[in-house]
Parts: C-alpha cells; structure tokens; sequence
C-alpha cells in the first residue's frame, strides 16, 4: 500500500528519530527545552539532514529552521510543511519532531526524483511550542510571525531557570530584536499554504485502526483555571437538608449538569469535549463530620465551534445561578481564558483526502483536541491543514509509539498532496 519509491526517506526519517532521541536523551524520555540544549541539538541534526539531502537550510534571527526545496518562481510564496523541535521534560520523541521530519522526507523524496515544483517548498523547524517552558502559547511560531507582544523577551521567563526569554536566545546565538520591534522574521506573504503533520495525541486512531487522520478544525477553549464555590461549614449530622449550604454538593451538580448537557449535544453530532479538575475542599478546614463551606475547581471546555463554546459560557452562568438560589452557595468562576477554534481550509483537506486515497491509506476525519502551531498559521488567514499520525500511549510521556509504517503511510499522502499543490 506504501509507495516502495518512499524507502529510502522512511529510512532518513528512521535514522534521524534515532539520532534526536540519543541527542536529547533524559530517561525516562527525551528532554528538549524551548531555547535549551536538546532543541538546539535538534536543530543542528535535522539542518545537516536537510543540506545533506541538497535543500538549503538556515536558521533566522529567532531560531526558525527553514529548509527550502526551490521551486520554478522563487517569487511565488511557497507552500510550507513544519512543526516543533521542542519538546516537554522527559517526553516522548514523536511529538512535534515527527511533523519536522516527515516535511523534510517529502522534500529529500521530491529532492532526490529531480521534481521541481512551481513554487519553493520550505520546511519549518519551528523552536518553542510547548507551553510548560516560557508561559505562552506558540511562542516559536508567533515569534517568527511577528506575533509576540513587544516585551515578551524581557517579561517571559522559563519555568524551570527563572531567566528570561531574551536570556536563553542569546545563549543560543538568538537575536531577539525582531521580537523588540514587532518584526516577522517569516512574512504571512511568503507562505501560499501551511501543512504539520503530527502525531495523534488522544486514542481515536489506534481505536479505529487507521493510520492517519486528516484533521478538521483545532479547538479552541474557554477555561475556568480557578473557580470556586462558597457555601457554609456545618455540622453533618445535625443541619436538615433545606438548611445546608453545601459547596462540594453545589460544584458536584453544576458538573453534572454540564456532563448531561455536553452528553446531549454530542448526540446531536456538535463537537465538544468537558474536563473538570482540581476539585478540592479546604485541607485546614474540612472534616468527614463536617458539611463543606468551600469548594475550588476548574473548567475546560473546547469546541471547534466558537459560537458553542459562548453559548456554554452563557448556560454556565445561568446554572450556576439557578444553584445559588436552591443552595444558598455562591459560585465564583474567577478568571477565564479564552483560545479561538483555528479552521482547518476546506480546500487542503480535499487535497490530503484525494492524495490518501490515491495512495491507498484509508484515513478519516477527526478535530484536534489539543493546540498547535498550524493555529497560529490558520490565525492569520494563511490556508492550514494538519494531518494525524496513529500514536498509542498519548503525548507528551516517554510511552510515545509512532509505527514507522504509519508514518510511511503518512508521507506518502503528503507527498501526493505536495504533487497537487506544487504542480
Ligand atoms: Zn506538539
């Protein structure tokens, strides 16, 4: 089913996981900090990788890894494959690395076939994308589209150091001045169209027993890190229920509420996903024998339907409220945070479904629960797709499993769909 003529890239792309994971190797796992030694090994290997596969490779002022495969008109904007080299600590060696990979493949494959495209195709290394080093999403994407507020390389400062974003660049002979004056380093103008290819990081795939997914839409999110309930300590044996004013009972129903009400809507085929977390009463004040008079939790709701997750922010409210007045509680839902739902282009999705089906790999189509660097492509009205590689055991954790035959699978549907749209 594989195309035989994709061998010798499946095994650059064998030898080169290997070598990252023994580059960045921190057992159990692999460790690759944002602006840290493992991603910078990274690069370096996947940038010799790509010369030595004859494409040019540079690296821009913010750490960007471009590698280009030119194209008859090197004034057409080209179309682009990337994802991360970063990854969380002690994670797995798949997660963002195998997106890097399969587009510098697809280039070595078109490299090597003499194929010359209209238009350049460029791979993107993108640096930090995973949010448990400096405190923003996307950072590595935003800052080489220009993105980044202006005093993010003096204000952000990684988790684990303490030292600022500018700090850790310069020691990677980094400049963060484009970040300083608001400059892209990669223009919206020079991408016709993004692709990142990724693995999959929820079960749906080994479930279905497909190798690949063609992904619809990333969800955006409202979250409610720090919500709190507040009702009244009491004795639990001696208040009668229409006088308690229970906030573990309170917080309990509203959850329940909003699981049925998530439980219906998905029957009716709307796409969303509820998490409630944290949930905690007061250790110095809480007993067995004592009704609770305080309750914290957390919400995450993520839908690739803006307008769905505005109308549960609206029902939430109005529950809560609907509570407060039959418990006598009081719901404080604190700060929310707010992501936008990123599109995945209609068009792009045809182009990956045809390529798969010409290829013979049986895909489907699914939304990505999780966020990545295609959103910040899609946010710009750049046209984005993502595809999904069959992954078990999850993300972000040593038990990482990408099949190498499913990652074969997946090249040759990008590499069809690189025939389309280079032609
Ligand atoms: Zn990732």
């Amino acid at each position: 089913m594989t195309d035989p003529d994709l061998a010798p890239e499946v095994a650059l792309a064998a030898g080169l996981f290997d070598a990252l994971r023994a580059a960045s190797l921190d057992l159990p796992g692999v460790t690759r900090a944002s602006f840290g030694p493992g991603e910078a090994a990274a690069h370096a290997l996947v940038a010799e990788a790509a010369r030595h596969a004859g494409l040019e490779a540079s690296c821009d002022a913010v750490g960007t890894l471009r590698m280009v495969l030119p194209g008859r008109d090197r004034n057409l904007p080209a179309v682009a494959i990337g994802s991360h080299l970063d990854s969380v600590p002690h994670g797995g060696n798949f997660d963002g690395a195998a997106g890097v990979i399969m587009g510098l493949a697809a280039a070595a494959h078109r490299a090597r076939r003499g194929l010359q495209g209209a238009r350049d195709l460029l791979v993107l290394g993108i640096r930090a994308e995973e949010m448990c080093w400096f405190p923003a999403h996307y950072l590595g994407s935003r800052a080489a589209l220009g993105l980044l507020p202006r005093d993010a390389p003096d204000t952000l400062r990684r988790a684990d150091t303490g030292r600022t974003l500018a700090d850790h660049m310069a020691e990677q002979g980094l400049d963060p001045a484009p970040i300083r004056t608001g400059q892209a380093t990669l223009g919206r103008e020079q991408i016709a169209a993004f692709l990142e290819p990724h693995i999959e990081q929820g079960p749906a795939l080994v479930a279905a027993g497909l190798p690949v997914a063609v992904v619809t839409g990333i969800r955006g999110s409202l979250r409610y890190p720090r919500a709190t309930v507040l009702g009244e300590y009491a004795h639990a044996g001696a208040v009668p229920r229409a006088h308690r004013r229970d906030a573990a009972l309170a917080a309990v129903a509203l959850i329940a509420a909003l699981d049925a009400r998530w439980q219906r809507l998905e029957e009716e085929g709307a796409d969303l996903v509820v998490t409630a977390g944290i949930l905690a009463t007061d250790p110095a004040h809480h007993a067995p024998t004592k009704i609770p008079g305080h309750l914290s939790f957390s919400l995450d709701i993520r839908s690739e339907d803006a307008g769905l997750l505005a109308e549960t922010d609206s029902w939430l409210h109005e529950e809560a409220a609907r509570l407060e007045a039959a418990r006598g509680v009081r719901f404080d839902f604190g700060p929310a945070t707010h992501a936008a739902p990123a599109r995945m282009d209609p068009g792009l999705r045809a182009v990956l479904r045809e390529a798969a089906s010409r290829a013979g790999v049986p895909v489907r189509e699914m939304a990505s629960g999780a966020g990545h660097d295609c959103a910040t492509f899609a946010g710009l009205g750049i046209p984005s797709a993502m595809l999904f590689l069959r992954n078990a055991h999850g993300s972000h954790n040593p038990e990482e499993a990408m099949e190498m035959a499913d990652f074969a699978a997946g090249l040759a549907v990008l590499s069809g769909a690189l025939e389309a749209l280079l032609a």
